[in-house]
C-alpha cells in the first residue's frame, strides 16, 4: 500500500491489468511449449458400481507436468487453451491417450472409458469424424467410449448454430453407439428444464449436490429427487466427489449405485490404474469397495 501511495485507483487497476496480462501470455506461451514438447499426459480415476465394489468406468483427466516436476491441475491452463485455440491439440491428445488405454482395459476388464469435451471442440465441425477415426485407429468398441460435455455447450440461447452442431455431432456420435454424458450436472442453469431433451446418456451429479446428501433438510432431499429424475429418464446417474463413507451409504439408500471419488481413487497414471485393474480382477470373490485406497 506504501508503495502505492502516489498513484491513484486507476493507476493501480492498470498495473494489476498489465501483471494478469503478462501471467496470462507467459502461461501462454509456456502451454504452448509443453504441448510440443510432450509435456501433457493424462491421469485415470476410477468410477464404481457400489453393488459390486468394482470399477465399470475410468475418467481421463488433463495433467500438464513441468519440467520442473511441478505438475499444473486443468483448473490452471483448460480455460486458456481454450482461448488460444490449443484445446484442440490439447483435447485430440487426451483423447488418443485415453483410446489406447480404454482399448486394453476394455478387452481385459470390461471398463469403459470416458473423455471430456470442451465446447470449443464440439462447435468445431470435424469433431465427431476425429473421434470415430481416433476409435478405428486403436479399436475401442464405440460403445466404451464416453464423452464428458457440460450442459452449456449444446444447451444456448438464441439462434447460434454453433449449439446445433454439438448437438448434431452428439448425435452421430451415440448413433455409432458412443455414450454422452452430462458433466457437472446441477451447475448449469437450465437443467431440469431440459434434461429430457438432451441427446445424452449419463448424467454426472457436480460434487456439490453429492455434498449436499450429508443434510438431512431440504437440500438433501432435492439432490435425492434429482437422482430420482435421472433414473426415471433411463439415464445412468454418477455421483462426482465422493468422500465419505456417509456419502457413499446415502447413495446407495437414493440407488444412486455410480460413483467417482476420493473414497475409491484418486487420479493416479496408467500404469497404476493397469495395475489395481488386474489386482481386482485377480480376486475370485467380489471384492469389497477399496476404501482409503492410496495412490
Ligand atoms: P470434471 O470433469 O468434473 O472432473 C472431476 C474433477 O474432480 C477432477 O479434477 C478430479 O480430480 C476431481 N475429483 C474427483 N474426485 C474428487 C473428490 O472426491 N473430491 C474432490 N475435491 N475432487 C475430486 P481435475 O482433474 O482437476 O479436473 C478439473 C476439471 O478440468 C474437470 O472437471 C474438467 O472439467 C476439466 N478437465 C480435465 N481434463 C480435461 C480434458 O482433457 N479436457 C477438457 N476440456 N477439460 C478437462
Ligand atoms: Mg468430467
Ligand atoms: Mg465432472
Ligand atoms: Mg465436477
Amino acid at each position: 500500500a506504501a508503495k502505492s501511495a502516489g498513484k491513484d485507483r486507476a493507476e493501480i487497476f492498470h498495473d494489476g491489468l498489465l501483471a494478469a496480462q503478462l501471467h496470462r501470455s507467459r502461461l501462454s506461451s509456456e502451454l504452448r511449449t509443453a504441448v510440443v514438447a510432450d509435456e501433457l499426459t493424462v491421469a485415470f480415476q476410477p468410477i464404481i458400481d457400489l453393488r459390486t465394489g468394482k470399477v465399470v468406468s475410468i475418467e481421463a483427466l488433463s495433467r500438464w507436468r513441468r519440467e520442473d516436476g511441478t505438475v499444473a491441475s486443468p483448473a490452471e491452463y483448460i480455460t486458456l487453451a481454450e482461448q488460444t485455440g490449443l484445446i484442440h491439440e490439447i483435447g485430440d491428445h487426451v483423447l488418443e491417450q485415453a483410446c489406447r488405454h480404454g482399448a486394453t482395459w476394455s478387452r481385459r476388464h470390461g471398463v469403459s472409458i470416458a473423455v471430456n469435451v470442451s465446447a470449443h471442440q464440439l462447435h468445431e465441425e470435424g469433431y465427431a469424424e476425429r473421434v470415430f477415426s481416433v476409435l478405428t485407429a486403436t479399436g475401442l468398441p464405440p460403445s466404451f467410449l464416453t464423452l464428458e460435455v457440460t450442459e452449456s455447450t449444446i444447451v444456448g440461447s438464441g439462434a447460434s448454430g454453433k449449439f446445433r452442431l454439438a448437438s448434431d455431432q452428439l448425435r452421430r456420435l451415440r448413433k455409432q453407439g458412443v455414450q454422452v454424458a452430462v458433466d457437472d450436472f446441477g451447475t448449469g442453469y437450465s437443467c431440469l428444464a431440459s434434461l429430457h431433451t438432451l441427446p445424452v446418456d449419463v448424467v454426472k451429479l457436480d460434487r456439490s449436490f453429492t455434498a449436499l446428501l450429508d443434510t438431512d433438510d431440504n437440500r438433501g432431499r432435492f439432490v435425492h429427487a434429482i437422482i430420482e429424475l435421472g433414473l426415471s429418464l433411463d439415464l445412468a446417474v454418477i455421483a462426482e466427489g465422493v468422500e465419505t463413507i456417509d456419502q457413499h451409504n446415502r447413495l446407495r439408500d437414493s440407488s444412486c449405485f455410480l460413483a467417482q471419488g476420493y473414497l475409491f481413487g484418486r487420479p493416479m497414471s496408467g500404469d497404476i490404474m493397469a495395475t489395481r485393474l488386474a489386482h481386482h480382477s485377480d480376486s475370485t470373490t467380489s471384492s469389497p469397495v477399496a476404501i482409503g485406497h492410496r495412490h
